[in-house]
């Protein structure tokens, strides 16, 4: 089926993975290949059309963002991370805002489901639904968000690439086109505090972080943060990438700042994450309702 809206949201999305040069191009020949039905099985319209979807209520709003954190947490397993159970995803509450949502503990992230979130206060208590969290989450999750307030979602978890970049203590350069999307715009946490044991070390993190996207938690990995669940976990599978490019470039060379920033400012348009993690959605969840 054909209508603006789903030819509009698929074009937005391929148009990302095009290079710079060519969006014009690339987006007709996308258009065109909607038209006559040439798109492949995978649906990426559809599920693009819910990324784009507004919500009006605070009901949906919520619904919303705790949907795209259950499905955030299989796509952190479709990749392998948190096998063992670390890392975390919140999403703040639209009503209560000092509060967030997220997987109890002892849930394997491939099983996430809407029902399995949990909601934490403002002091790490339950306020909505039962079991037990990883208070690591609470003292890093907590401080981030009282800090940020425009900030809805954190994600951060142990992964291949990012915990070994993370143990250099070097910042991201432009060497890449995903990497741009950091530039000018992550913060390293350079400190020996790979076990947060409360509050207080979530808020040294939280101010390192600052007003930036992400921030490298040296010796410990990736952490990012953005104003949409979906938009956060999509920028960590990026910047996952941004640090295998730099641990296999080793003597990459940089592009120049003017041309990280026009890359940044093309790249982070519509949101860098949301369309990645619409891609990963489709790609690797083949019924995005099973969290419901
Ligand atoms: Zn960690």
């Amino acid at each position: 089926m054909i209508d603006g809206i789903k030819i509009k949201a698929l074009s937005d999305v391929l148009i990302r993975c095009a290079p710079i040069s060519s969006n014009i191009n690339f987006s007709k020949e996308i258009m065109t290949m909607t038209e006559t039905e040439q798109v492949p099985q995978l649906k990426i319209d559809e599920r693009v059309q819910g990324f784009l979807y507004e919500e009006k209520s605070i009901d949906e709003i919520r619904q919303r963002r705790k949907r795209d954190a259950a499905l955030g947490y299989r796509l952190l397993a479709s990749q392998r991370w948190g096998d063992t159970g670390d890392g975390h995803i919140s999403a703040r509450d639209p009503k209560r805002t000092d509060c967030f949502w997220l997987l109890r503990h002892a849930v394997s992230f491939h099983q996430a489901r809407v029902r399995d979130l949990v909601l934490v206060g403002p002091n790490g208590e339950l306020v909505e639904g039962e079991g037990v969290i990883n208070p690591a989450a609470y003292y890093i999750h907590a401080p981030i968000l009282s800090a940020r307030p425009e900030v809805v979602s954190a994600v951060h978890t142990h992964t291949g690439w990012g915990t070994p970049f993370a143990a250099e203590g070097r910042p991201i350069e432009p060497i890449t086109q995903e990497s741009c999307i950091f530039f000018e715009d992550h913060a390293i946490f350079d400190d020996d505090e790979v076990q947060v044991q409360d509050v207080e070390g979530g808020r040294r993190i939280a101010l390192a972080l600052g007003g930036n996207r992400a921030v490298i938690l040296r010796n410990h990995g990736l952490l990012t943060v953005a104003d949409r669940v979906d938009e956060a976990v999509g920028s960590f599978v990026v910047m996952e990438r941004v640090a295998e490019a730099h641990m296999k470039a080793m003597n990459a060379r940089p592009i120049s700042a003017e041309a990280a920033r026009y890359a940044k400012k093309d790249l982070t348009s519509d949101g860098a994450g949301r369309s990645a993690f619409a891609w990963l959605v489709a790609r690797y969840i083949a019924d995005p309702s099973v969290v419901d």
